[in-house]
């Protein structure tokens, strides 16, 4: 079974409509949390996540749109798009993002935002944040989104962390460590240094995960941005993968 896992979308229709055939081709898609936030299409993204059969959890600026984090969380161009996103939402789509669970399980990993420890907040980018998330792993594996950075950490068979950030193409063997943590990097906004869309591919047989990359026109979710006054610094940043 071949699982797509699509984090951090922030309403970047062009980035997202750019995975439209590996979503097609994937048996299951897991979206790990921020549909909205940062771009300019957040209804537009969810309406198209609504078609697709997919298992999603909630992310820290879906949870700010809905109401239901503190604004003062976010720094002040990431507030100034959720107020943003607050007025251009409709209510069906805010019932939709409402829905969304704070963690999933299935038979082969667990998924959540940020980390165990704390879904909505805590980034896990290097060894010493993962170490307690690790210690509350029910499953040997877990997918995370948050950091928009692309990147596996491992536990090995002594107990002691290791990891790397994820090139495109990359492949990880899941089945060589006890614990694995992946981030799949960000679709909509990618902070790696790469402009490009990230995703990732799970199979299950081969216990192999996949880094992809993929070009999107972001100059098209620039324009919008700011023909919508969204601040500059949120569409400059989509240049440089910052
Ligand atoms: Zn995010």
């Amino acid at each position: 079974m071949q699982y797509i896992f699509i984090a951090d979308l922030h309403a970047n229709l062009e980035a997202f409509n750019q995975l439209r055939s590996a979503l097609a081709e994937a048996d299951q898609i897991i979206f790990l949390g921020d549909l909205v936030g940062y771009g300019p299409n957040p209804n537009e993204c969810i309406e198209r996540l609504k078609t697709l059969k997919i298992q999603g959890i909630v992310g820290n600026h879906d949870q700010a749109v809905l109401g239901e984090m503190e604004l003062n969380w976010f720094t002040e161009a990431a507030q100034a798009a959720i107020l943003w996103t607050q007025a251009v939402v409709n209510p069906d789509n805010l019932t939709y993002l409402k829905m969304l669970p704070l963690m999933l399980e299935t038979l082969d990993f667990s998924a959540v935002h940020g980390s165990l420890r704390d879904p909505l907040r805590e980034y896990i980018t290097q060894l010493s944040e993962a170490a307690a998330t690790f210690n509350l792993m029910t499953k040997p594996l877990l997918f995370i989104g948050h950091s928009h950075v692309p990147l596996v950490i491992y536990q090995t068979v002594d107990g002691s962390l290791d990891g790397h950030l994820l090139a495109d193409g990359e492949v990880v063997d899941t089945s060589l460590h006890p614990k694995v943590i992946i981030n799949p990097g960000g679709v909509g906004q990618p902070r790696d240094g790469d402009p490009r869309a990230s995703y990732g591919i799970y199979d299950t047989d081969l216990h192999q995960f996949t880094l992809h990359r993929i070009d999107y026109d972001f100059k098209i979710t620039q324009e919008k941005m700011r023909r919508a006054g969204l601040p500059l610094i949120l569409s400059e940043r989509l240049a440089y993968g910052r």
